[in-house]
């Protein structure tokens, strides 16, 4: 079972406390975008087998939005954040690169 600790109560939620949001960090564009740009904010999403940046809703606890970084091959949670931010911190994508050295990095 997925176990993801809530950045703001703290509490570790099993995976039936929470509600996914799809993935995190999508770029948006605003009323000047190509109809591409529009399109790939709408439509195009990364499917990766592997680390993974997704939005999660403790939905079933304090209610707020956060983000995660997990492995979506073997559901190894790397770290949770608060939703705010428009990048994962650096010292996440540090201790995701010591236990994944070919990992490419966040893009
Ligand atoms: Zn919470």
């Amino acid at each position: 079972m997925l176990i993801l600790e809530c950045p703001y109560c703290g509490v570790k939620a099993e995976e039936t406390e929470l509600s996914p949001g799809y993935e995190a960090h999508l770029k948006r564009y605003g009323p000047g975008a190509s109809d591409d740009e529009f399109e790939s904010y709408m439509f195009a999403r990364k499917n990766p087998k592997g680390v993974h940046f997704e939005r999660w809703r403790h939905v079933y606890g304090c209610g707020k939005w956060f983000l995660a970084a997990r492995c979506t091959a073997t559901l190894e949670v790397f770290g949770t954040y608060p939703a705010q931010t428009s990048a994962p911190p650096p010292d996440l994508i540090e201790a995701i690169k010591a236990k994944r050295p070919g990992w490419e990095g966040y893009k």
